[in-house]
């Protein structure tokens, strides 16, 4: 069952604005600081997720009455808009961090068990990673070949897992996974592993592209616990209301703080160079006024439906309606659409900055926000999310 949590930041705005006065100041201070070494080494940033639990972010999604900030949707957008303009990486950590409070935060506090949780989370600041990818689903985030078993008030959970970020570093992991052993594989529920209880065996590496500091390599999952820590309802609820939500409009706020610094990067040098001759406009200026318009139609998208899902669970709680096809359309849109945005913009900005763009060494380099954007379209597969879409389109007249 969904949980509508009333969210307090209108009641104390200015805890929300106290967070992202923080997170701002580690995402310049810090993230920035250490991005080039994390991508270098694919490193986890440890510095930036330190300095985000010493400033109480990793809480932000917990409700007040559980000691968090009750963050809604759009607060959420900013913090992770906010940290990507220095580490992408950090910032889809933060991000998928988030995506997994919210879970439990919606759909897990009918137990005493997660209000306890939750709470704890609150004051330890722990740091939550997923796994919902499995050897032989192919990205099919609503498919799991594994299975909890339980007996005697325990529960254990084994997982083949090809892609797991952070979760060498994380205090707890949420895993999809069948029912029971008898369950078709769509019949899905989340469990709480706790570090303490997982062993992880690396299976592959993770030397990629781009989101190099989400460290995210393949993991052999043996867990056990009490069976308290099964998610109340089923994942195909919690996928649907919560899981999706939040990674598609978080995901796509994060990609926009990427090619925001991309695009302030090249307005920097255009700057630069009207300074060089004052009273006239460098011709990369015209290029960056139509860069920066596209920048702008990408953030207001990410935007209205944050606001949109934000008045949903206010007014109604969200539940029916985010089960419908209008709201998997319109999700689905946004995350194909920024996804494709994002490279579009960075690749914009690298034609305004030339040379000293493509410079890792340079001051103005744009390499690792190219790579980083690289990942979007492969984060849940565009292809797949699309195939869904006109399986939709089908029977959906509206216009989503
Ligand atoms: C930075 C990053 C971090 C991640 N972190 C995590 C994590 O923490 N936990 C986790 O569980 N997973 C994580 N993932 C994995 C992610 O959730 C997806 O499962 C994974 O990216 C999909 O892998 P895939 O491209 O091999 O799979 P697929 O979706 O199977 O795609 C493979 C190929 O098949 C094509 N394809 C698939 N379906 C269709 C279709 N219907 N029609 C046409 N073509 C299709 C695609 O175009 C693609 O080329 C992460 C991925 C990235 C990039």
């Amino acid at each position: 069952m969904l949980i509508c949590v009333k969210h307090t930041s209108t009641e104390s705005p200015s805890h929300f604005a106290a967070l992202l006065a923080a997170t701002r100041g580690i995402a310049n201070g810090v993230a920035a600081q250490h991005a080039a070494d994390v991508d270098k080494q694919a490193r986890f940033p440890a510095e930036t997720l330190d300095a985000l639990r010493g400033a109480g972010v990793l809480s932000a999604p917990v409700p007040a009455h559980l000691g968090g900030a009750g963050c809604n949707m759009q607060e959420l957008t900013q913090l992770c808009a906010t940290l990507s303009q220095g580490c992408g990486s950090s910032s889809m950590v933060l991000a998928m961090h988030f995506i997994q409070v919210a879970c439990l935060a919606r759909h897990g506090l009918e137990s005493k068990f997660f209000n306890d949780y939750l709470r704890e989370l609150a004051q330890r600041q722990y740091l939550l990673a997923s796994i919902t990818s499995e050897v032989g689903t192919f990205g099919d985030t609503r498919s799991s070949i594994c299975a909890v078993e339980q007996r005697e008030g325990r529960f254990v959970l084994n997982k083949d897992a090809t892609t797991g970020s952070y979760c060498a570093h994380a205090d707890a992991i949420l895993v999809t996974c069948r029912r029971d052993a008898d369950a078709p594989q769509s019949d899905q529920v989340l469990v709480l592993v706790k570090r303490e209880n997982a062993s992880l065996q690396q299976t592959t590496t993770w030397d990629t592209l781009g989101m190099r500091g989400t460290c995210s390599p393949g993991f052999r999952l043996e867990s056990s616990g009490p069976a308290e820590q099964i998610v109340p309802g089923s994942y195909a609820d919690s996928s649907a209301q919560t899981m999706v939500p939040y990674s598609h409009i978080l995901w796509s706020s994060l990609w926009w703080g990427i090619a925001a610094d991309a695009v302030g990067r090249a307005a920097n040098h255009v700057r630069g160079e009207a300074r060089k001759k004052p009273g006239t406009v460098p011709p990369t200026a015209t290029r960056l006024a139509e860069v920066s318009a596209q920048l702008q139609a990408m953030r207001q998208q990410w935007q209205s439906v944050a606001q949109a899902f934000d008045d949903a669970v206010q007014t109604t709680g969200g539940e029916q309606e985010l089960l419908g096809m209008g709201w998997a359309l319109r999700l689905n849109n946004l995350k194909i659409s920024c996804s494709e945005a994002a490279p579009q913009i960075v690749h914009r900005a690298l034609q305004i900055l030339g040379v000293l763009g493509y410079k890792n060494d340079s001051p103005f380099s744009l390499g690792r926000h190219y790579r980083d954007v690289l990942s979007a379209s492969l984060m849940v597969s565009n292809e797949r999310i699309a195939s869904k879409n006109a399986s939709m389109l089908l029977v959906f007249k509206d216009s989503p």
